[in-house]
């Protein structure tokens, strides 16, 4: 697992632009932010620091280029 799911979104879009995979897309009918592709999701938990509810959470049970890059 990576991303695990998205509770209480305002729509804001962040997550959208932010996600490196496109792990997360928008829905056309509620206008909020759904988990579409999470076999693809890295954990570079970019999607859960960049949302303003913290509404995204992310396990840290997949390894992530993009956090130990600098580690
Ligand atoms: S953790 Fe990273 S790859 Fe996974 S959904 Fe969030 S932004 Fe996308
Ligand atoms: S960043 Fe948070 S509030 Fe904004 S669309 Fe994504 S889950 Fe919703």
């Amino acid at each position: 697992m990576a991303i695990e799911s998205i509770e209480g979104c305002n729509g804001c879009k962040m997550c959208f632009y932010v996600c490196p995979m496109d792990v997360i897309r928008i829905n056309d009918d509620s206008g909020l932010a759904e988990i579409r592709y999470p076999e693809d999701c890295q954990a570079c938990n970019l999607c859960a620091v960049f949302c303003p509810v913290e509404a995204i959470v992310v396990t840290k049970d997949r390894f992530s280029p993009l956090m130990t890059a600098w580690g």
